[in-house]
């Protein structure tokens, strides 16, 4: 049997800047409508140093120019997406622990995005960022789910790297699963900053013992999940010239696209020549189905095919990249006859327990 697990990261953009009804609540809301019509259930990572920032300063009575409660919408929508079968899990994202709210906007500390690099101490320790993350997800999801364990984790950005100290906190707080890490991933920057180069292409999870990025055998009690990948021409992402000019142009997503694969200031001051030749470049994928058009998942399947001892894929979204209906509807349906069945983190983990 082939499973695939849809996760859906809950955020708002990594620099601090978005909307959270434009970016999260409203495209989770069609995201959600479209799983269900394909029997689907996803599994939300739910960001929550941002959520615990965002919470403060309306509590403080800082409206921060919404005009509705944005805590209250997405506490809200997280439960409505527990009672309809979906999963939730824990992303974090350090750049948010030290975040301001100035006159404009969120200002987050560019010098934590990485959680395989996170040092600090005390009350925002690894170990902290992770039970405090816990336990508010928990809190949350209770009332409505009495059973509700926080079991897995996925660092921001795909930071997990490297993961000994990530792997240690996952222990001592008892999370089992990590999905965070992609074959085929290489990032050499501030924001991003992961060699996955050498990962198994080919299995859907393993075992770990002290690293994320080492599979090993047995029941070590914390398993890998990792995100299906494949090395595509950049460009191929973006399924129209429009998008691509999109990308090209200043716009947020544009911002945090070239930001994940160059330094801060080097992407500002590319030239037109070099933005298109960095787009033509080959680099490896993470199977998004928020983001995809219908030709780039048709590759994806092919290889996924030739992958025959493989029981789980795991795909990745984001409601602030989502697209669309076409690509997404196409690839649930395509999976859904072609015998895939969709699964949760949650329902792997009492599965493999
Ligand atoms: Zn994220």
């Amino acid at each position: 049997m082939k499973e695939i697990i849809l996760t859906l990261d809950y955020e708002l953009f990594g620099n601090g800047k978005g909307d959270v009804f434009r970016h999260i609540v409203e495209p989770t809301q069609h995201i959600m409508k479209i799983a269900k019509r394909h029997n689907a259930h996803l599994t939300f990572f739910f960001e929550v140093v941002e959520y615990w920032r965002m919470k403060e300063e309306w509590e403080r009575g800082n409206t921060m120019g919404y005009t509705e409660n944005p805590i209250a919408a997405m506490e809200k929508q997280i439960l409505e997406a527990v009672r309809e079968g979906h999963d939730v899990q824990l992303h974090l994202h350090p750049q948010w622990v030290d975040a301001q709210w100035t006159e404009a906007g969120w200002v987050v500390d560019d010098t934590s995005h990485r959680l395989g690099h996170y040092s600090r101490e005390g009350e925002y320790s690894m170990v902290e960022l992770l039970r405090k993350g816990k336990e508010t997800l928990e809190q949350l999801i209770t009332p409505v789910k009495p059973y509700y364990h926080c079991t897995a984790l996925r660092a921001g950005g795909y930071n997990a790297f490297p993961s000994d100290e990530i792997v240690k906190a996952m222990r001592e707080v008892g999370m089992k699963m990590d999905s965070s890490l992609y074959p085929g991933g290489f990032a050499q920057g501030e924001i991003a900053d992961y060699d996955y180069r050498t990962l198994p292409k080919d299995k859907g999870v393993w075992s770990v013992e002290n690293r994320l990025e080492e599979p090993t055998q047995g029941k070590t009690g914390i398993y890998e999940l990792p995100i299906c990948s494949l090395e595509i021409t950049r460009w191929r992402k973006y399924a129209s010239w429009e998008r691509v000019k999109n990308i090209l142009s200043n716009t947020q997503q544009s911002k945090e696209f070239y930001a994940s694969k160059m330094s801060q200031t080097s992407h500002t001051k590319k030239s037109m020549t070099d933005k298109i030749k960095f787009l033509f470049e080959k680099e490896c994928q993470t199977w998004d189905y928020c983001l995809l058009p219908e030709a780039v998942h048709n590759l994806f399947l092919a290889e996924m095919e030739k992958q025959t001892d493989r029981r789980y894929y795991t795909l990745v979204g984001h409601p602030k990249s989502y697209m669309g209906e076409q690509g997404y509807s196409f690839l649930l349906k395509t999976l859904n006859d072609n015998g895939y069945r969709f699964t949760t983190i949650q329902e792997i983990l009492s599965n493999i327990e």
